[in-house]
């Protein structure tokens, strides 16, 4: 399976998600996050009047010459979005285009901020073995065990996993 952004962002998210979502359980349409995250996706492209750039599997927000830049509605899984940009440097640099990452928070309260990220050769071995993983997890013949955080209430997922 050819890995995009939101199975990369899963795999640090929650091994269960992955799993359920790379098998085509896709409870997500309805969750009302997911639905904020694309309008807010939408006026954001609108304001730069670019539409997103789609490279194999993956769509890319923004390139200039010197970034590719990724927009989000919050900063709450950080990690999750620095490996999205980094997989979506990696393919990029596989077309022989090399950029730095920049992520654009902007949230519901209106903060923006600016993250500076660069595909270097320890991290590019990183999203090796992570690929790798997370082939290994979806062809598991079910999914991890669910455990519950903070997160899951507003999972799209919760009522599969916890009721
Ligand atoms: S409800 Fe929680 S455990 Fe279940 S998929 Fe969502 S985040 Fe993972």
């Amino acid at each position: 399976m050819s890995i995009n952004g939101t199975l990369i962002s899963y795999y640090f998210i929650c091994k269960t998600k992955l799993w359920l979502h790379a098998n085509r359980l896709n409870l997500e349409d309805n969750s009302e996050d997911v639905r904020i995250g694309k309008v807010l996706h939408e006026i954001q492209e609108q304001k730069t009047k670019k539409a997103e750039i789609k490279i194999d599997n993956v769509k890319i927000d923004k390139i200039t010459k010197e970034y590719l830049v990724e927009f989000k509605k919050s900063d709450s899984d950080p990690e999750a979005v620095k490996w999205q940009v980094l997989l979506y440097l990696y393919k990029l640099k596989q077309k022989g285009i090399d950029r730095k990452g920049k992520i654009d928070y902007h949230e519901k309260n209106h903060n923006t901020k600016t993250e500076i990220l660069e595909l270097d050769e320890q991290n590019e071995k990183e999203l090796l073995r992570v690929l790798e993983a997370i082939e290994s997890l979806i062809n598991l013949p079910k999914p991890p065990a669910s455990k519950f955080e903070n997160k899951c209430k507003k999972c799209a997922y919760y009522e599969y996993c916890f009721i």
